[in-house]
């Protein structure tokens, strides 16, 4: 068992993922923003490495990937950490916003993609390895009225997700994404909705919110040898909705 980076691993979804992917035997990076004692709790939780850096920031990129490195062989990468911006309709949003929702969801995965591939793939004489990027049913969705911005940036997501599976499959490297429903983390909260999970459970077939450790669980699983043939592929995780 190999290393695994967890950007954005310090809470909600990507805290899960942490958990589970320390349960499965890997070392565990778990990659934060701004919340220390948040990413420090996962840390201690599943013996891995707290560390600081802007999934934005290439050179902040460039120090996460250093830091895993020196723990151990690097064989996965999980590319969550995203924001949604502020909600509301399109015309409604600043550039300002926007862009930065973009540089978060969109340029933080392409970052944490292209070092994943540079130390992993065998073309660079790496081992190999596994990389998961988090999407949202957003991407299908298009988010009328909520975050039309944060379902453009995630189809992004999707798209690269793709490209970049057919590019590095022979070179011993998986990439497929996850793409969650609506889960009950502080996501919603931050972006000023703090009921929105109770508004639009009554639409979702299973009638509630997904919890951090079912969209994990799928996670775990591609990142397992169990999904060795599972290639580009998109996994909905959504209770149906
Ligand atoms: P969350 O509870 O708000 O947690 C976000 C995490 O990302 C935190 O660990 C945060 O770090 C980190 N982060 C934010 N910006 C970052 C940056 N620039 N660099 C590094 N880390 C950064 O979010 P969540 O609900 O777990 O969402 C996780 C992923 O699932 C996101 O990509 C989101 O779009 C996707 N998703 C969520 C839902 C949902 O309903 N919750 C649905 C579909 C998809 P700090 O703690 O330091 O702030």
């Amino acid at each position: 068992m190999g290393v695994v980076i967890v950007t954005g691993g310090s809470r909600g979804i990507g805290a899960a993922i942490c958990r589970q992917v320390s349960e499965q035997g890997h070392t565990v990076v778990v990659n934060y923003a701004g919340d220390q004692a948040a990413a420090d709790a996962v840390a201690d939780d599943t013996g891995g490495l707290a560390v600081r850096a802007n999934v934005a920031d290439e050179a902040d990129v460039v120090r996460l990937f250093d830091a895993a490195e020196e723990l151990g062989t690097l064989t996965g990468v999980v590319c969550n950490a995203g924001i949604t911006g502020t909600f509301g309709r399109l015309d409604g949003q600043s550039l300002d916003s926007v862009r930065k929702v973009f540089e978060t969801n969109v340029y933080g995965v392409f970052l944490g993609n292209r070092e994943a591939v540079r130390r992993m793939s065998t073309k660079y004489g790496r081992g190999g390895g596994v990389i998961v990027n988090i999407s949202s049913t957003a991407a299908k969705r298009g988010s009328p009225g909520e975050w039309v911005h944060y379902a453009a940036s995630k189809s992004a997501v999707e798209t690269l997700t793709y490209g970049l599976a057919q590019e590095v499959a022979d070179e011993g490297i998986r990439v497929n994404c996850v793409a969650p429903g609506m889960v009950d983390t502080d996501m919603h909260a931050a972006a000023g909705i703090p009921d929105r999970l109770d508004r639009v459970a009554p639409s979702i077939p299973l009638k509630r919110a997904g919890r951090p450790d079912e969209i994990a669980e799928g996670v775990a699983w591609l990142l397992s040898d169990a999904a060795s043939y599972v290639v580009g592929s998109v996994l909905t995780i959504s209770g149906g909705r």
